[in-house]
């Protein structure tokens, strides 16, 4: 019998369709460059744990009062991921079952909201300037049973305006502010946001799916001491498997497990949790720490390459793993960018910047983040040649013979910087 029972020569024999699609992904993100912010590679480490027998088991509740027998190992690796995720950040609670992020946004609705009750607002960053799309978009179940009021960044410094903010809650009074986005290059205030949430009697929450990473490695501010709830992915700067977390209050804790089980969900995915507890125990570990600082130093070394290359760069430049660039002054836009990098073997994606005169479908920026590449090693003098490349290719987006040399020049990287090798 066998200790571990994932089994690839199974996958294959069974299914030899499914199998051919994995293992073309596979060859996919090790041919193409991910500069896709919201994007990493977890290790073997925590693959392993998501393809563990986890998956069969049901454990509705949580360690020790659950709704089903036989969770003694289960209850072990909940616990677990609990622990690590209160230490490494310095929590009273957490709740680690949210599916993604999406869901763990939905708990902090349905934990501190009525639906369809315009007299609880919340106040978050308008989506056009990096909210996302469970901040109160109409398509989303956000914008459809709860009340948002935007703020938006400064059209000079494109950078937040705490001023703006307060002036917003005074006038608004809202039951929650929330900070954290997913297009925003630069640190967040939270202790202002603290203040202002103080001022107004509001509820602070913190969507800090995309750098609670960074957070984990020291290399950016954290919002745990200031928010009365944290919400974050696993899968982007934090590296783990796909899912999200809650971090809250003491005085918080029950109406967020009570939103997240049975509110929301049913059986937790302890498979994804398990995973979770591993990634959290990478991510305590000082290649961990190094590899934070080597992502926001990637993305400033990028961001400056990339402004020699005539790119205008959205707030002069990034405090994070993330940068937003105005691809206009090379007489293109976005979705553009974003068509002739993937030819050359280049992943990102196009992005609307702050007061974007076009629209979403064709919009004046692309956003780039260095986690993925971080992982796998690249620093400084890779940013710059990354940087070279798509100066040129947006430079000359028609011209075969440079699309040629750029995708020749992006796969000596790759093999330079292998992944999963
Ligand atoms: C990615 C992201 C989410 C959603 O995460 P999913 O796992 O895709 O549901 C929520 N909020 C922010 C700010 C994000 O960047």
């Amino acid at each position: 019998m066998k200790g571990y029972v994932a089994d690839w020569e199974a996958l294959q024999r069974t299914d030899p369709e499914v199998a051919e699609a994995i293992a073309g992904e596979l060859e996919r993100e090790r041919t193409t460059l991910r500069l896709i912010a919201s994007e990493n590679y977890a290790s073997p480490a925590v693959l392993a744990a998501l393809g563990s027998t986890m998956t069969n088991k049901y454990a509705e509740g949580y360690p020790g009062r659950r709704y089903y027998g036989g969770c003694g190992f289960v209850d072990v690796t909940e616990q677990l991921a609990i622990d690590r995720a209160k230490q490494l950040f310095g929590a009273d609670h957490a709740n680690v079952q949210p599916h993604a992020g999406a869901q763990a946004n939905l708990a902090v609705f349905g934990a501190f909201l009525q639906p369809r009750d315009p007299s609880e607002k919340v106040l978050g960053m308008v989506l056009a300037h990096g909210g996302h799309l469970t901040h109160g978009s109409p398509v989303n179940v956000s914008g459809m049973w709860f009340h948002f009021v935007g703020y938006e960044v400064d059209r000079e410094t494109e950078r937040l305006d705490m001023d703006r903010v307060r002036d917003l809650a005074h006038e608004h009074r809202p039951k929650i502010i929330l900070a954290g986005y997913t297009a925003y290059p630069r640190e967040i205030d939270f202790g202002a946001f603290r203040q202002i949430a103080d001022e107004v009697g509001a509820l602070l929450w913190v969507d800090a799916s995309h750098f609670m990473g960074l957070v984990a490695g020291g290399v950016y501010p954290s919002p745990v001491p200031y928010a009365d709830v944290v919400t974050f992915t696993t899968h982007k700067t934090l590296r783990g498997p796909r899912g999200a977390m809650i971090l809250c209050r003491e005085e918080h804790a029950q109406a967020i497990d009570k939103a997240v089980f049975p509110m929301m969900q049913g059986g937790p995915l302890e498979h994804c949790i398990a995973a979770k507890a591993v990634c959290l125990k990478e991510a305590m570990s000082e290649g961990f720490r190094a590899y934070a600082e080597r992502t926001v130093r990637d993305a400033r070394a990028i961001a400056a390459a990339l402004a020699d290359e005539g790119l205008r760069i959205v707030s002069g430049g990034t405090d994070s793993h993330l940068l937003l660039a105005d691809v206009r002054p090379l007489g293109l836009d976005g979705k553009r960018s974003e068509a002739v990098l993937d030819e050359v073997g280049i992943a990102l994606n196009k992005n609307q910047i702050p007061y974007d005169p076009n629209p979403p479908s064709t919009p004046s920026g692309i956003r780039i983040g260095t986690p993925a590449v971080a992982t796998l090693g690249m620093d400084e003098p890779e940013m710059r040649e990354v940087a070279s490349i798509v100066g040129e290719v947006l430079r000359s987006p028609d011209d075969a013979g440079v699309k040629d040399k750029a995708r020749a020049r992006v796969r000596d990287l790759m093999q330079r910087y292998p992944v999963y090798p």
